[in-house]
């Protein structure tokens, strides 16, 4: 393409200009107290410094207390910090200075955020604003506050938007700057938030985020309608932006709206899609006949991004070169100037070399663009702004109002880019980092981990959406198939068959399944006995191939499978992938497992011998799984036992028959031998029992209920005539795990990370928390946040991508969980129940098995409530005095299974991660969701006895070790290399 060297020109001439205006001013204008000036120095040159600080501040407004601000002063600034904080940090030792110390910190943090807020309320905010007026500048105004967790607090959200519009209204001519260019643009200007306005916020869900936030948009477009005043969406993150364009583009498409012009939207050009989704904005303005704003900007939440791509191995959505990043500012400016004027260009960068571009090209299109304007954040780059503004371009600030609580994360972000060795003042960096750069080979390729887990489908995508509306159209046209008994060969078919219901349809059977009787459990016996041999003695590489394309062959299925769990096993759409994925998880991990134990290992150095361990196959393994996990499960106990050269017969939960019949077609499919591995549903306490206590059975794996798993540990303990070896048993157990909420505890993470762990897939995970005990003065904030949240929970069917919460297994698991609520009421209080009345409209024998979620307080410690696992949507909270108290509830139990702790001081977490003892323990997150190779999973206590699934212990459980030493020496002599 031939450069327009006079472009170039004038592009670099003003870009010299507006750096030289921008380094006028020092970079860091914050306020002119020495030590903060200090404190940002000393962050900027010492990256670990830098994170403390940020944490510092994190924590900071939580803080409730004196001896708290100093307890954690000392904590976090103790070790290998700049002097003066040691010395800070030394005081804060002494109980006489900690008032003083905490009024001193707390000032200095909370001007230091001021810097970066204009004020608390939308009043406290005017005075900023007029003065940015007086200045020739306008403003947008952001609210700043806690995320929405509830219907309530989106109201909330929209009671403060409605009363900034109102305010800013009032004083409509105070903030408008003057001047020409101002004549035709809203002096009033606000900036909202798809995820203020919406408490499910869920990225498989576009039709049902949209519905539910256009409600509560209307009165504001209304509103601003009526006072003539402008309102910007704003994006967030990549996972939700597909929800803001649609909501965006249904509520401006709407009549009322439709020749609405002063509203706009956000594009970010760190996104790889960003003028994708230029194009789209284009195209859809023009079909709306009238104009809108585009704000581009360069993305503010490129961390995230990448954290977030990291953890579920997706693409990084955004671009991880700063260049990269303003390459694509670029080409959006032309798309975003050619668009015009269908759209209105707004440019928010504090980049020279980005403000001159379009500035120039502005002017270059040929044709006269009135509305360019320019954006910036309020407190940062005010040389570049005061140059662009005196340029004659119209100027606007984005100006975050509200509470330096809730404030804090918007703090930490400025403190991140104010203080980044890389940040846009220094000249070819990436926007922000503390992330580490991923770790890169010579050649400058990226080092791959030899075990990736599969990423979980990303619903946010329309196509992926569209391939699992698909399977779930294709798994209800199979309702009522018969699935007959795998055994060896064979497939029978002619034995009595068992329903299977959907839970959420129980008119619907899903399939009818076919149930084994003892002399089918023989026969399998056999027939796995016979394959044992054949299949121990295939080299290790083999078995693995197999199990690699079986999880090959299970990515390809991954939609039908999931769509399978869905009416099958009411699992929603992410709960039913996760199953998946894990499940693929398993096969690739354990096949490798496979390879690494049967290698033989040499020990020992000593000349004239020879010694080598080994592990090989012990045998034919029973697999006994339950309902709750139909894929992942059984697949891990399965595959366990295959990768390490054993043979298997799966024995699934009647709940969930049809999936491990997909699982064994599979494993076959991929080439398992048909004697290793068979399938023989049918009742738990004949077949189950039948398989523990054959004397053709090695190895039990088990997964279920403690009940259940003690009755087979004692039964395989006896030895029948005929048997060869002592009957090995795995067995993963009940859970009855407790979430600690520390005083000091970020709320927004804590409360959904409780929602997530008490009520995902109602409650019926063996990792779910039952038990939430929150310490001190959190306790009613925690509380009430918690209780607005299980009110809105979203409950509903399985099938439906919006749901949340879905009905629970079987109708005997309703009225066993309600009988835990109805006595739970005589005993305990509650707190909250959510409103499922609309969901029980349906004939009696159809109704779908729903049990809303129930929250207890003041629940006796030694209460069925506070003990017994449930297995539903039901959770206990208790309150502690102090931290240690916590500790003392939560282990109050016979299980161990998982344990969680949100706190952000670093004592409580050393001290939880002592003496906290669960198979699995988590801060600072969900307790559920455990991830194959990261997180390897099983409990202690009660909770299990095995090697933990998912972690390099586990397939050889399954396994025997053997020794083999050779006498190397013959009348002598040995050779030197047989050690
Ligand atoms: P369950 O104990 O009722 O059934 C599990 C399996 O055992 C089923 O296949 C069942 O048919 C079989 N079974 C029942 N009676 C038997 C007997 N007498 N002999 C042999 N087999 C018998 O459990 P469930 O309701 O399917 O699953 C829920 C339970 O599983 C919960 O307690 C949960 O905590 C636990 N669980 C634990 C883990 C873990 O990893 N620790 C994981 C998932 C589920």
């Amino acid at each position: 393409m031939a450069v327009d060297a006079s472009l170039d020109a004038r592009i670099r001439e003003w870009e010299e200009r507006l750096a030289a205006s921008a380094n006028s001013q020092p970079p860091l204008t914050l306020t002119p107290a020495w030590w903060q000036e200090r404190l940002l120095h000393w962050a900027t040159n010492d990256p670990e410094f830098r994170i403390k600080l940020l944490r510092f501040v994190d924590v900071l407004p939580t803080l409730r207390s004196a001896r708290s601000v100093a307890d954690h002063v000392r904590q976090y600034f103790r070790d290998s910090s700049p002097g003066i904080l040691q010395t800070a940090s030394g005081l804060a030792a002494q109980a006489v200075f900690r008032p003083v110390l905490s009024r001193a910190v707390r000032r200095g943090v909370f001007s230091m955020a001021h810097r970066f807020i204009a004020g608390e309320t939308p009043e406290a905010a005017v005075p900023a604003l007029r003065d940015l007026a007086r200045d020739g500048v306008a403003s947008t105004v952001d609210l700043l506050g806690e995320e929405t967790l509830s219907d309530a607090e989106a109201d909330a959200y929209l009671g403060r938007y409605t009363e900034l519009l109102d305010t800013l209204s009032t004083s409509a001519a105070a903030i408008s700057p003057r001047g020409e260019q101002w004549a035709s643009v809203p002096a009033v200007n606000i900036s909202i938030k798809l995820s203020a306005l919406c408490a499910h916020l869920e990225p498989a869900a576009p039709e049902f985020v949209s519905k539910t936030t256009r409600k509560r948009l209307r009165p504001l477009l209304r509103l601003a309608m009526r006072e003539g005043a402008f309102i910007n969406f704003d994006l967030e993150q990549y996972r939700y932006k597909e929800l803001v364009h649609r909501t965006f583009a249904e509520v401006i498409g709407e009549a009322e709206f439709d020749d609405f012009p002063h509203v706009g939207i956000v594009v970010q050009a760190y996104l790889r899609d960003a003028l994708q989704d230029l194009h789209w904005l284009a195209d859809l303005a023009k079909r709306r006949g009238a104009p809108f704003s585009v704000r581009l900007v360069k993305g503010a939440y490129w961390d995230e991004e990448r954290i977030v791509a990291a953890q579920n191995s997706w693409p990084v959505p955004v671009f991880e070169r700063k260049e990269e990043t303003d390459a694509s500012f670029e080409r959006c400016t032309d798309a975003l100037l050619d668009a015009w004027p269908h759209l209105r260009p707004a440019f928010g960068s504090h980049n020279p070399r980005s403000v001159a571009q379009a500035m120039v090209k502005a002017r270059n299109t040929g044709r006269q663009i009135p509305d360019v304007e320019f954006q910036m954040l309020y407190g940062m780059a005010e040389g570049l702004r005061n140059a662009v503004a005196a340029a004659g371009y119209r100027t606007r600030v984005y100006v975050p109002v509200g509470r330096v609580i809730p404030g804090m994360a918007y703090l930490v972000r400025r403190l991140l880019e104010n203080t980044s060795n890389q940040a846009w003042f220094n000249v070819g960096g990436t926007v922000s980092s503390i992330a580490p750069a991923p770790p890169r080979e010579e050649g400058g390729r990226r080092a791959e981990p030899a075990f990736r887990n599969a990423p979980p489908a990303p619903f946010f995508e329309p196509d992926i959406r569209e391939r699992m509306s698909a399977s779930l159209a294709r798994a209800r046209r199979g309702f009522g198939a018969g699935y007959p008994l795998l055994i060896d060969g064979r497939r029978v078919s002619d034995r009595p068959s068992n329903e299977v219901r959907c839970p959420a349809e129980p008119g619907a059977v899903v399939g009818q399944v076919a149930q084994a009787n003892p002399q089918d459990v023989d026969a399998a016996v056999a027939a796995a006995g016979e394959a044992f041999l054949e299949w121990r003695e295939l080299p290790a590489y083999e078995r693995a191939e197999i199990l690699n394309r079986a999880a090959d062959f299970m990515q390809r299925a991954r939609f039908d499978l999931a769509a399978t769990m869905v009416f099958e096993s009411a699992k929603p759409w992410h709960e039913a992938d996760g199953d998946v994925c894990e499940a693929i998880d398993y096969l690739r991990y354990y096949a490798a497992e496979g390879e690494r134990l049967s290698e033989p290992v040499p020990l020992g150095t000593v000349l004239g011998e020879h010694n080598e361990s080994f592990h090989e196959g012990r045998g034919v393994t029973a697999v006994i799984a339950p309902w709750n996990f139909p894929l992942a499960i059984i697949t891990g106990m399965s595959v366990g036992a295959l990768a390490g050269g054993n043979t298997a017969i799966l024995k699934p939960a009647a709940q969930s028959p049809i999936i491990a019949y997909r699982l064994v077609e599979i494993l076959r499919d991929a080439g398992v031998p048909s004697g290793a591995v068979q399938y023989l549903p049918g009742p738990g306490g004949e077949i189950g029992r039948a398989l523990v206590e054959h004397p053709g059975v090695d190895n039990i794996a088990f997964t279920g209920s403690s009940a259940v798993g003690l009755g087979i540990i004692q039964a395989a303990a006896i030895t029948h005539p005929g048997q060869r070896n002592v009957k090995r048993v795995v067995a993963e157990m009940g859970g009855k795990n407790a979430i600690i909420v520390d005083d000091d505890a970020d709320l927004d993470q804590a409360v959904s990370g409780v929602l997530v762990s008490a009520f995902g897939y109602a409650g019926q995970k063996c990792s779910a928390c039952s038990r939430l005990i929150i310490v001190g003065s959190a306790y009613e904030e925690a509380l009430e946040r918690l209780k607005n949240a299980v009110a809105s929970l979203v409950v509903g069917p399985p099938d439906d991508p919006a749901t949340f919460v879905p009905p629970v297994i079987s109708d005997d698991a309703r009225k066993k969980i309600n009988g835990y609520v109805e006595s739970g009421l005589t005993y305990a209080t509650l707190l909250v129940q959510t409103d499922i009345s609309h969901q029980n409209s349906y004939e009696v024998e159809e109704a779908p098995h729903y049990v809303a979620p129930t929250v207890f307080t003041e629940v006796p410690a030694d209460s069925p409530l506070a003990k017994e696992e449930i297995f539903g949507p039901v959770l206990s909270v208790s309150r502690a005095g102090d931290f240690e108290e916590a500790l003392e509830i939560a282990l109050n139990s016979t299980f161990a299974l998982t344990g969680g702790v949100f706190s952000r001081n670093p004592r409580h977490i050393e001290l939880a991660r002592a003496v906290f003892r669960t198979g699995n323990l988590y801060f600072n997150r969900k307790i559920t969701g455990a991830v194959v190779g990261r997180q390897p999973f099983g409990g202690l206590a009660m909770s299990g006895v095995g090697a933990k699934a998912g972690g390099p212990d586990y397939v050889r459980q399954f396994m025997q070790p053997r020794v083999v030493s050779e006498n190397t020496t013959r009348r002598g002599f040995a050779p030197e290399d047989s050690v």
